[in-house]
């Protein structure tokens, strides 16, 4: 059968994959199994055991390294070995992303736009199988150096999530991900068993616009004026930033810059310029 890694920690603040991915190596039934499943809850261990993004060792980010370097420093020798060790035995590769520390997000499955229609739509498939509340074609800010795009040039299936974030989970947040997690090996044929359906279908996002990410242009404090999940139109107030300095200054407005729903944003109560506010995106009707 074919072979499936699992990663969860690829940035170490991120809890709701390394909770799935402990959760199916207790549970998993290998009688059930055709094919390969490599599990790995935590991606980047030295960042997870410091409970933060990047390693405490080299401070390197681990979706920015790869495809790794064989001579490199800890977190580039972990990506080189995915690379070239466990990369070339699966077709079906899942990583498990949430918001971490400063972000959080409507808990989405996500897969990119490919020149190669055709694994596109493997990838949109397999997205749609793990059967997050929302799911999306996702735009990356900087692709560079992501895992996503190592294991997408390798032609696998290759499918990410954001499930929460925050630096913690929710019980419905972990749930997301045990489900994900078994209908994705139940779609990629590895898990003979049934998928779990939820009560809902997913509902598709769509972020291929323009000014879909807002980003502060000041330091200050962060007042949310809408909240996740909520609709958006082009033009109405998503926050205000007021000075840490002094009181009785005018806070700043941030508007949105287009129609759509907030699916992200900053979760730090002080905010600084540069720092991600919010990204917003269309529901996808049918
Ligand atoms: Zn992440």
């Amino acid at each position: 059968g074919p072979g499936a890694i699992l990663t969860g920690a690829n940035h170490g603040d991120e809890y709701e994959g390394p909770i799935a991915l402990h959760h199916l190596a207790n549970t998993i039934d290998m009688d059930k199994i055709q094919g390969r499943v490599i599990i790995i809850p935590m991606m980047n261990y030295p960042a997870f055991q410091a409970a933060q993004r990047v390693s405490p060792i080299d401070q390197l980010n681990m979706n920015r390294v790869f495809p790794g370097q064989p001579k490199g420093s800890v977190t580039q020798l972990i990506a080189d070995y995915i690379t070239t060790a466990l990369l070339p035995m699966c077709d079906y590769v899942l990583d498990i992303h949430s918001g971490g520390k400063t972000l959080e997000f409507l808990p989405f499955a996500a897969y990119h736009e490919l020149d190669n229609k055709q694994q596109q739509q493997a990838c949109e498939a397999a997205t749609l199988a793990f059967a997050a509340p929302w799911y999306i074609s996702l735009i990356e800010i900087d692709a560079g150096g992501m895992y996503d795009t190592q294991a997408e040039e390798m032609g696998k299936v290759f499918v990410s999530t954001e499930l929460g974030g925050g630096g913690s989970t929710t019980p419905a947040t972990a749930e997301i991900g045990k489900r994900g997690v078994h209908n994705f090996l139940v779609h990629a044929g590895i898990l003979d068993a049934n998928p779990v359906i939820p009560s809902s279908p997913p509902v598709k996002l769509d972020m291929q616009q323009d000014n879909a990410f807002v980003f502060s242009e000041h330091n200050g404090l962060l007042e949310p004026c809408v909240g996740l999940g909520d609709p958006v139109s082009k033009g109405d107030l998503i926050a205000l930033v007021y000075s840490t300095e002094r009181t009785g200054s005018k806070p700043v407005k941030y508007l949105a810059a287009s129609d759509g729903i907030i699916v992200g944003r900053n979760f730090p109560s002080l905010i600084k310029i540069g720092d991600f506010m919010n990204v917003i995106a269309k529901v996808v009707q049918d």
